[in-house]
């Protein structure tokens, strides 16, 4: 609910040529003012997630400019750095030939704000420079095959995630089992498609907030805003499952593939060092035990 001042304001936020909108933990719009929706081409009556609206915006000929082969898998790359920090500020070009600054404000486990500017006549000079910074810092925080963060970017947000004050969170190594056969038994290139599926299962049992990351070869690793073991553990059974029934290559149906995991349930202020060794410890516990399971590292002490 608007405070009721705020919502008095509404008929401003309607005449701002600015872009404003609200979504929520799940990423679906939950408010957007007449100029956003304009340059997002989005009916009024329309609250689609951030991801369906981006394909809806293409589809009509409005919103960002996206020049890249492969809509989807840019989808993804952006999904997977899209409100995991507090704020961040993009420029774009629009299809309207417009530049906009659009800034993102997030509350953990929270709704983001989004408020765009105009700025195409603003900080002319040095637009290319920066597009092309913007790509390179991209490139450097993401994993090519996958989309996923890199294990760089990956450290650098468990650092994050450890400075915060708060409840804690789960962290999760994971390991496809037997993945070597997928290779043996199939090819690389088939090797390769699964591990661009299995991705796309973690993507799609995350949240917005949440860190998926592929760890190195057919190793990835979750950061989870989930402190209670209960809960955790129940996500990632659901992720197993998922991943049971995956069918990552639509002519093998009878490929399937399941995985292992190391949780781990991380506090304000421990060492991203031990906890990986732990989650690692766990990991090998479940391989240990037959693998496609999840295994929980014991508390400490
Ligand atoms: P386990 O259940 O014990 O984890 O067995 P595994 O076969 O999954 O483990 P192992 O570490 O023996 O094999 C991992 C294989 O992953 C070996 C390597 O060739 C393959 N691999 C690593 N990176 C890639 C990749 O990018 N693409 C493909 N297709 N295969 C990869
Ligand atoms: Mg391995
Ligand atoms: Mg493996």
């Amino acid at each position: 609910m608007l405070p009721e001042r705020l919502a008095a304001s509404a008929d401003l936020f309607e005449a701002s040529p600015q872009l404003f909108a609200a979504f929520d933990a799940d990423d679906r719009l939950q408010w957007a003012n007449s100029s956003f929706r304009a340059a997002l081409g989005l009916q009024a009556d329309e609250f689609p997630t951030w991801a369906e609206m981006m394909r809806l915006s293409r589809q009509r000929g409005c919103g960002p400019v996206i020049d890249v082969p492969d809509f989807e898998a840019w989808l993804a790359s952006t999904l997977g750095r899209r409100g995991k920090r507090s704020y961040r500020a993009i420029e774009s070009r629009y299809r309207d030939g417009c530049w906009v600054l659009m800034t993102e404000t997030c509350l953990p486990n929270g709704g983001m704000l989004c408020v765009g500017t105009d700025v195409t006549n603003f900080f002319v000079a040095g637009r290319e420079l920066r597009e092309a910074r913007d790509d390179a810092i991209k490139a450097a925080v993401t994993d090519e095959l996958t989309q996923l963060a890199n294990r760089r970017s990956f450290a650098a947000q468990l650092e994050d995630w450890l400075r915060e004050p708060g409840h804690g969170f789960g962290l999760v190594l994971l390991d496809i089992d037997h993945f070597k056969r997928i290779n043996d038994q199939w090819g690389h290139k088939v090797g390769d498609a699964v591990l661009v599926a299995f991705a796309g299962v973690l993507r799609s049992l995350i949240r917005r907030d949440d860190v998926a990351a592929r760890w190195g070869g057919e190793e990835f690793a979750l950061l989870l805003r989930e402190h209670e073991p209960q809960r955790l553990l129940a996500l990632l059974e659901r992720l197993l499952a998922a991943v049971r029934e995956m069918t990552p290559v639509g002519r093998l149906p009878s490929l399937r593939c399941s995985t292992s995991a190391g949780v781990v349930l991380a506090l304000p202020g421990d060492s991203a060092d031990e906890l990986l060794r732990r989650a690692d410890e766990a990991l090998y516990a479940a391989k240990h035990a037959g693998r496609d399971r999840l295994q929980l590292a014991p508390p400490l002490g």
